[in-house]
């Protein structure tokens, strides 16, 4: 069964493998959970490998060129870094928006692309992608489903989320029992006593933002310097001074301690040059960032530059016609990993997609003003 645009409601689907899901669909579509929705091969116009903020806005541009597209992504949830690393935090550079929460754009985007009913493949790993006869293009995911479509779009991001873990004995087997390796809730860690962990502008954002939640708020950092952003790294220092919540700076991580539940208990840490110091948590999130790992994309034979994808600047085409790629996974000259740049990639992506699927025929370009939203 195939799920079209989902709102607000229960959406009973088979997956290929025969395993039946229920997605529980709350009010907010991001909280899609990971289903299948099809049997055999799926024939769509475009599939977009990525469910980030620019996977889902070229959505919208295909749309606008009555191209219909299937959106797939490894997470459970769309949103992409928005919904996964600052979910809370707010964007102060979206056109139009003096500052707009990371979790809310992504919910202006799926009320934006509603019109043009994508589906979606979430919780499922794109791991092949080859040609078919006639220029299309068939993808595969980790758990067998394919896609036969006329273009690929891949806005695979940072590529697969993989976090950077810290080497300590035990913390696999606290992952979920106070290991965390990113915020998605603040409001959960009110009042509970917080060790965090790095130097980056992730870990000073969350401190700044935690210490109005937190009961107890410890940054951990193994440098005396920052490398976030110098000013974030004042205000922490001057929380700290202001005894708001405790900096231990050039300190590193020595061992993680479970209580008899098999949960955290505390989070040893050692200042250079001092005793080893144990310091009692609820909950120790490492920011050490993502690696960024490109998985399988990278051995698909597009051209590559140290990890991204290669593309000309006229419609965003990778080295291979017929594969399109936007949004912080790909290079060229002048690149800056915006949203906003990866709106603009995906408009003119989304000519060149349907050139592509088109034969070379070019859409005529018409201003929204003048045409509205033609449901797909
Ligand atoms: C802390 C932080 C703050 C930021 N602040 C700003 C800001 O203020 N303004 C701004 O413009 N930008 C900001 N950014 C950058 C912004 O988040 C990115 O530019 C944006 O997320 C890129 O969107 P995207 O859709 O290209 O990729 P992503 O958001 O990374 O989404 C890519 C998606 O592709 C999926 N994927 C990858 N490989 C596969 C695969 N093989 N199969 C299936 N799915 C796959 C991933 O799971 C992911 O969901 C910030 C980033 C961070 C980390």
């Amino acid at each position: 069964m195939e799920l079209g645009f989902p709102y607000s409601t229960q959406i009973s689907c088979q997956s290929t493998n025969g395993l039946k899901c229920l997605c529980k669909l709350l009010s907010s579509p991001r909280l899609l959970d990971s289903c299948c929705f099809f049997a055999g091969m799926k024939e769509i116009d475009v599939c977009i490998i990525g469910a980030g903020p620019v996977g889902l806005f070229a959505v919208f541009e295909l749309g606008l060129l009555r191209l219909k597209a299937y959106v797939i992504d490894t997470l459970p949830v769309v949103g992409g870094q928005l919904a996964e690393i600052y979910p809370q935090k707010p964007i102060y550079d979206i056109p139009g928006y003096s500052y707009i929460l990371a979790e809310d754009l992504i919910d202006r985007l799926m009320q934006q692309i509603a019109p043009f009913h994508p589906s979606f493949g979430l919780g499922q790993k794109v791991v092949g992608l080859q040609p078919m006869k006639g220029g299309r293009w068939r993808v595969q995911s980790q758990n067998g489903d394919l896609i036969s479509a006329g273009a690929v779009v891949i806005a695979g991001g940072l590529g697969c989320f993989e976090p950077r873990k810290p080497d300590l004995p035990g913390l696999e087997a606290l992952e979920n029992r106070g290991v965390m390796y990113r915020v998605r809730d603040p409001e959960k860690l009110r009042g509970r006593r917080v060790v965090l962990a790095g130097g980056g502008d992730s870990a000073l954002d969350w401190t700044l933002q935690l210490a109005e939640i937190a009961g107890e708020l410890t940054l951990v950092h193994r440098n005396s310097v920052f490398r976030g952003a110098p000013k974030s790294a004042a205000q922490v220092r001057a929380l700290a001074d202001a005894g708001r919540m405790r900096l231990l700076t050039s300190t590193a991580l020595v061992s993680l301690e479970a209580n008899q539940e098999g949960n955290l208990a505390s989070v040893t840490v050692q200042t250079k040059g001092q005793e080893p110091l144990c310091l009692e948590a609820d909950d120790f999130v490492p920011l050490y960032g993502l690696t960024p790992q490109l998985g399988p994309i990278a051995e698909w034979g597009l051209a590559l530059n140290a990890s991204a994808i290669q593309v000309n600047t006229e419609n965003f085409q990778t080295s291979v016609p017929g594969i399109f790629a936007i949004g912080d996974i790909n290079t060229y000259p002048g690149k800056l990993k915006l949203i906003l740049s990866g709106f603009h990639e995906a408009a003119l992506m989304a000519y060149g997609a349907y050139r592509y699927i088109h034969g070379g025929a070019k859409p005529s370009f018409k201003y929204t003003t003048v045409t509205g939203i033609n449901a797909l």
